[in-house]
């Protein structure tokens, strides 16, 4: 691979100026060129106030102006660190240590909270009222250099900053595009938050492919459902949450012809929703992926969808997958820790020395998730290590539980954790949030009797309104945990 590469914007305005960059459904549409224009005169402003290799933290909600501050750090050379905005300003201000950020720009939403760390912080608009410095703006990307740093999200408790090169994001485009095919008549959607990858990897795409990018605030499914119906999206990204949601509102309606993927991540995919998603016709694409791989990874093609229900695929074009037991491939069908490798994947967390030895090994990545592969090297994600059950000697896997729970019409959500248990080692319990208010545990512990081996059964059942989710709406097996040890004190 070159080392150094056109500024990827710059290239594109070469090639398609007037083709659209970005649109919202307030109705603003950015072309390429509007949006270079814009990302060069914001880095001339900012350059007031920061230099190359300075690290800036981005605190914003999903927008265009977080968009050309982003692009407008890459043309002053200086890594961006993503920020949560979910997060409290003690866990900001933490994760700006640990990133040794230099300089927050924010929105005018977020600026309060801001204004509480100890980073000194500008919003979008302070930086906009700073005069125009008369700098010249390099035209390549260093290939090897840091262009972002954003935090695994935090699911399993441990938030650590991924460093993301040019080289990861470009890896990851191209693989992405070499195994969905690109038409001139795609319009990806974002919806997840541009700080975890789910959202920025597709601004990148659409700069890299030339194509539009339908930009949400934040996810809605009315908003989702109609960009799809009626504004030309052919492609969205979405959790297993946010997509059953989707599936929902569509009742007996069906997506037009031209949506031809519905990308779904981020953590497991219950097996009632993709038979939903299969009945209704909805185009769902599996895939496996995270901030350490720069998104998608492994991904189910299209024509094997129906044939290989619940699996992620194979490993995109120039990454590869293996299954490990024990230090040792393991063998068909066999469990064992999913290891990837490959241009995409991160050279490493920031400054987290123990992390980067427990999780990279002879150019392998240990994901620390659990999965298997068929005869046909079909890639089947079962859980996360971590959140592994042992209960008498047997493995039980939360996301089992769940997937059968989530099997009865009556219950919208569901979580799995196991607790200590002084005979058992360990046992699962369930949380529920109902969809029908008649609904009783009875009935939930005869719906699992039929199809789970009686130690898979959930111990105790609660029902609650809602379950701990973080900013990508995944499930967040720890709080539960914590939930538990609360309520027993
Ligand atoms: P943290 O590492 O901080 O605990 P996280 O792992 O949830 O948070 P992300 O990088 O956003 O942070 O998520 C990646 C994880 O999501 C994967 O490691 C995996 O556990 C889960 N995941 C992604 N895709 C799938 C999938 N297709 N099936 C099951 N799990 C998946
Ligand atoms: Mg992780």
């Amino acid at each position: 691979m070159s080392e150094v590469m056109e500024h990827w914007l710059d290239k594109r305005v070469a090639l398609s100026p007037d083709a659209l960059a970005i649109e919202t459904p307030e109705g603003e549409q950015w072309t390429f060129f509007r949006l270079q224009q814009e990302a060069k005169l914001f880095a001339k402003k900012l350059a007031n106030v920061a230099c190359k290799q300075k690290h800036i933290g981005i605190l914003s909600g999903n927008s265009v102006e977080m968009v050309v501050a982003f692009l407008a750090c890459t043309y002053i050379q200086a890594p961006v660190v993503f920020l949560n905005t979910r997060l409290t300003e003690k866990e900001i201000e933490k994760q700006c240590q640990a990133a040794d950020v230099d300089l927050l720009l924010t929105s005018t939403y977020y600026r309060s909270k801001a204004k509480q760390l100890s980073t000194t912080s500008y919003t979008f608009n302070q930086i906009r009222e700073l005069e125009t410095m008369s700098i010249s703006l390099p035209s390549s990307i260093k290939m090897e250099g840091l262009c972002s740093m954003m935090f695994t999200s935090g699911t399993t408790g441990t938030a650590k900053a991924v460093m993301h090169r040019y080289k990861n994001h470009w890896a990851s485009a191209v693989a992405s595009a070499l195994n969905l095919g690109l038409l001139s008549t795609d319009k990806w959607l974002a919806c997840l938050p541009l700080f975890h990858i789910g959202g920025l990897s597709i601004i990148l795409k659409g700069i890299i492919y030339g194509m539009p990018v339908y930009l949400l605030e934040r996810f809605d499914e009315q908003i989702v459902h109609q960009a799809i119906i009626d504004k030309g999206v052919s492609i969205v990204s979405v959790v297993s949450v946010t997509c059953m949601r989707l599936l929902q509102l569509l009742g007996k309606q069906r997506y037009p012809k031209n949506f031809r993927c519905m990308l779904l991540g981020g953590g497991p995919a219950p097996q009632p929703l993709l038979e939903k998603a299969r009945a209704l016709d909805v185009p769902i694409v599996q895939t496996f992926g995270m901030t350490e791989t720069s998104s998608q990874i492994a991904t189910l093609n299209e024509h094997d969808a129906l044939r290989k229900i619940g699996s992620a695929g194979h490993a995109l074009f120039s990454a590869s997958l293996e299954i490990r037991k024990n230090g040792k491939q393991a063998a068909v069908n066999e469990i064992g820790e999913i290891v990837v490798r490959g241009p995409m994947v991160t050279d490493g967390y920031y400054k987290r020395e123990e992390a980067n030895l427990a999780s990279f090994q002879e150019g392998w990545f240990l994901t620390g998730d659990l999965g298997y592969q068929d005869e046909e090297g079909f890639l089947y994600v079962v859980d996360r290590r971590s959140d592994l059950i042992i209960s008498g000697g047997e493995n039980i896997y939360p996301a089992e539980i769940e997937d059968c729970l989530l099997s009865m019409p009556t219950i919208a959500e569901a979580g799995v954790v196991g607790i200590p248990d002084p005979v058992w080692g360990e046992v699962p319990v369930a949380f529920v949030v109902k969809r029908d208010g008649a609904l009783t545990q009875d009935d939930i512990v005869k719906h699992c009797r039929s199809r789970l081996a009686r130690f898979k059964i959930p111990k105790q059942i609660f029902f609650t309104d809602v379950l701990p989710r973080n900013a990508t709406n995944k499930l967040q097996r720890h709080q539960l945990k914590k939930w538990i040890e609360e309520r027993n004190g």
